[in-house]
């Protein structure tokens, strides 16, 4: 019940029954310490970092005085150290991050994740994923690791990810990946990724999870001097705060809100620009600065279809045409725009290929080995849409098109 509270962002609700809950001296201290980490992530969600504060090395020394050991056990205490860790990091980051011990004491928490993990001894991939992930954002914080680096490993740990479909852990990679290109000025890769964010979080987040996105989104576009979006983006945060009754939340936002508006007047009264004629402020452009909307403004447009977030989508058509039962649904101009037009004699196909570059892509045709087998797909296809074809013509040209169509998916995959 109370994790369920939690996930959906009820967090003063899951305080109030933390503290109704009475704890029984003989109560197994794994019992225990699971309740603290969710009271260590209520306060955190909640801000109230003098609680937090007070609750760490308390939290610290229970969690170390279980030896890993049963796997009940392993994955209460790799999830406390994860968050004890993720709790350091933002007060390492309040703290302008020069607390050492803080520091160290991070880094040895999510080394010892990730050393049990890939030691085996806990199997929970999230956690370590979490600890990898973590561990490269504080390196990076404290300038211990290069930027290449860290977009390389934060992609490694976003394919790990989507191998297993742990989506919200996807999102998150994407969050690190948005703060990470915001830091770097870099607007276009960072627009990019929080907008994935956020249709991710749409899907499988709770509202609370929607807010930290969008909150990243409306700070992106305050610098790219794009008001009117900066401003819509926060105030759709601030309903999901409001829904989610995290007042202090609320007051951030609205703080953040102010800020535009603030911001707006200075530019405005220094003659600048905003919105459409605003200059881009990356440091892509050196001298020839360009406008926000040739720039990176570019990557300013709506994932709308969570296809188009997780992979390339051509292939997503193709399997929906296989799956698709209904075949008089097949639209033969779909499929032309998919595969490029060919000749009669013509043996050699174009694919379409989607080169990711970083959060947005770029689209090259690729000359295809699955050539033959799109050529007898297609050409099985054209017989199909014969009127005069029976039934039985018919299943066997379906099956045998359905067949063609998955080995070149195969051999797509395997090139791709
Ligand atoms: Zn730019």
């Amino acid at each position: 019940m109370v994790q369920h509270y939690q996930a959906i962002g009820k967090d003063k609700l899951v305080l109030e029954l933390i503290e109704k809950y009475k704890f029984d001296e003989s109560e197994h201290s794994i019992i225990k310490l699971w309740y603290k980490m969710i009271k260590l992530i209520a306060l955190r969600n909640l801000y109230s970092f003098e609680k937090v504060i007070e609750l760490v090395p308390e939290l610290l020394e229970m969690s170390r005085r279980i030896e890993w050991g049963s796997s009940n056990n392993n994955t209460v205490k790799s999830g406390v150290m994860l968050e004890l860790g993720k709790t350091l990091s933002i007060l390492i980051q309040m703290d302008g991050g020069k607390n050492q011990l803080a520091i160290d004491t991070c880094l040895e928490l999510y080394d010892e994740i990730i050393e049990v993990y890939e030691k085996n001894i806990i199997h929970d991939i999230d956690h370590y994923h979490g600890a990898l992930g973590n561990k490269l954002m504080l390196l990076k914080k404290q300038g211990k690791s290069n930027s290449i680096n860290i977009v390389d490993s934060i992609h490694e740990v976003l394919k790990k990810k989507l191998y297993v479909g742990n989506l919200q852990g996807v999102a998150n990679a994407y969050s690190m990946l948005a703060t990470h290109f915001l830091n770097e000025k870099d607007y276009k890769q960072a627009i990019a990724y929080s907008k994935k964010d956020i249709v991710l979080s749409r899907e499988y987040g709770s509202y609370l999870d929607l807010v930290k996105p969008l909150l990243n989104l409306s700070i992106i576009y305050l610098e790219c001097r794009q008001i009117s979006q900066a401003k819509k983006v926060a105030r759709e945060a601030l309903q999901f705060a409001e829904k989610v009754k995290n007042s202090e939340l609320e007051d951030r936002i609205k703080h953040h809100l102010m800020r535009i508006d603030e911001e707006a007047k200075l530019i405005n009264s220094e003659g600048g620009y905003i919105g459409k004629n605003a200059i881009c402020p990356c440091n892509s452009n050196g001298e020839n600065k360009k406008l926000y909307v040739e720039c990176c403004g570019e990557a300013d447009y709506d994932y709308e279809e969570l296809k188009n977030v997780l992979a390339s989508p051509e292939l997503f058509h193709y399997t929906d045409l296989i799956r698709n039962d209904d075949v008089s649904n097949i639209n033969f101009d779909n499929l032309k725009s998919y595969l490029k037009p060919l000749d009669e004699k013509e043996v050699r196909v174009s694919w379409l290929e989607i080169v990711s570059k970083g959060a947005y892509q770029e689209i090259y045709e690729l000359a295809d080995m699955a050539s033959l087998n799109l050529i007898s797909a297609k050409q099985l296809l054209k017989d199909f849409v014969h009127p005069d074809l029976d039934p039985e013509a018919e299943a066997v040209i379906i099956k045998e098109t359905s067949i063609s169509l998955s080995i070149c998916i195969l051999s797509v995959n395997s090139q791709l």
